[in-house]
């Protein structure tokens, strides 16, 4: 079931193809620090999430964060860690997972801007059982 490009146009922001999406292995760049192991935008203060060493380890499967994006932050430009995935940018899941629907796998409440309470942000839920 691959799935080619459909069209190279309108690749900006979220693209759905890319949440949801397994991620191989179990060591991960730091999304937090971009892999530095430095907080952004800091002068040298070692990053808490990876404690300075530029990767972080998750137990697979895993996907991308669906609440910060995979960013690892909890909103861009800040040095707030993204509450769901604590600035991984990665969170385990179990399989099999299904899309979450209550916020259609983007891992957010529409009204509070908090993370999805059905899925805990992450987008997805288990499909095995409810
Ligand atoms: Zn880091
Ligand atoms: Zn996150
Ligand atoms: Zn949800």
């Amino acid at each position: 079931m691959m799935k080619l490009m459909e069209g190279a146009s309108g690749r900006k922001g979220k693209g759905a193809a890319e949440r949801q999406q397994v991620v191989q292995g179990r060591i991960f760049a730091c999304a937090f620090c971009r892999g530095t192991g430095i907080l952004l935008r800091s002068k040298g203060i070692r990053c808490p999430v990876c404690r300075g060493g530029g990767h972080v380890e998750v137990d697979p499967p895993a996907i991308l964060c669906a609440y910060c994006g995979g960013r690892g932050e909890s909103k861009p430009g800040t040095n707030i860690t993204c509450i769901v995935c604590l600035g991984k940018g990665v969170v385990s899941i179990k399989e099999p997972h299904i899309e979450c629907r209550q916020c259609r796998g983007i891992g957010v409440e529409a009204n509070s801007k908090l993370p999805c309470l059905a899925c805990r942000g992450k987008g997805v839920r288990s499909g095995a059982s409810t």
